[in-house]
């Protein structure tokens, strides 16, 4: 099957190398792409929370970040291959983007982070142009970010907001953007920031 379910999310049923060459493929075209990373705790969350769920529902893909998710598949008789996870899926785009020169923009955590996230990038990455970028504690309300993301049209767009904010972030604005590859990816500036 190409989807498993578990507590009622679709899960793409890939391996991780296989996701991120689909990925390539509607970069390729310029598609709109809406991924979510989905850990046990997102799973669960979309399960109790209507509004998150609808979210959800508004992804393209919805990968199983987390050992929990793969073992859940398998106990209910629909085994996925592994874990797709945020942080090795923007490792392996931030491979591609610099392959390619394609234009990413980052939005999330402390702009102290944010900027050792963007050295970090130029320095493992040097083709991948950044498009622009905005730290993760903003106004909600004002519209700044999307406007700048509008202007550049970037191929790809991080969100290291944490979730629920990151898909709420996205999925409340995709009708707005001619294209792009958008995805929430948590801690992973952090991470990458070291
Ligand atoms: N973050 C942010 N804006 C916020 C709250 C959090 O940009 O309003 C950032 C935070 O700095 C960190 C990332 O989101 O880089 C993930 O935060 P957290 O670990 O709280 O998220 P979770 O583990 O719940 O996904």
């Amino acid at each position: 099957e190409r989807f498993v379910e578990v507590l009622g999310v679709p899960f793409i049923n890939t391996t991780k190398d296989q996701f991120v060459a689909r990925l390539g493929e509607h970069l390729n075209k310029e598609d709109k792409t809406f991924v979510v990373t989905a850990n046990p705790e997102i799973v669960l969350h979309a399960y109790e929370d209507k509004t998150y769920r609808e979210y959800l529902d508004r992804a393209t893909y919805i990968t199983a970040d987390g050992i929990g998710v793969v073992k859940a598949a398998g106990m209910l008789g629909h085994p996925l291959p592994e874990r797709v996870t945020g942080f090795d899926t923007f490792m392996d785009l931030l491979a591609l983007a610099n392959e390619k020169s394609y234009s990413i923009y980052l939005l999330g955590a402390k702009d102290e982070v944010l900027q050792k996230t963007i050295a970090e990038i130029n320095r493992q990455f040097p083709n991948v142009v950044i498009a622009g970028s905005h730290h993760g504690f903003f106004d909600w309300s004002e519209t700044t970010i999307e406007d700048e993301i509008k202007e550049k049209k970037p191929d790809m767009v991080f969100l290291a907001l944490g979730f629920p904010r990151q898909e709420k972030w996205i999925a409340e604005r995709m009708d707005q953007f001619d294209k792009g590859l958008f995805m929430g990816i948590g801690g992973s500036f952090d991470v990458l920031a070291g």
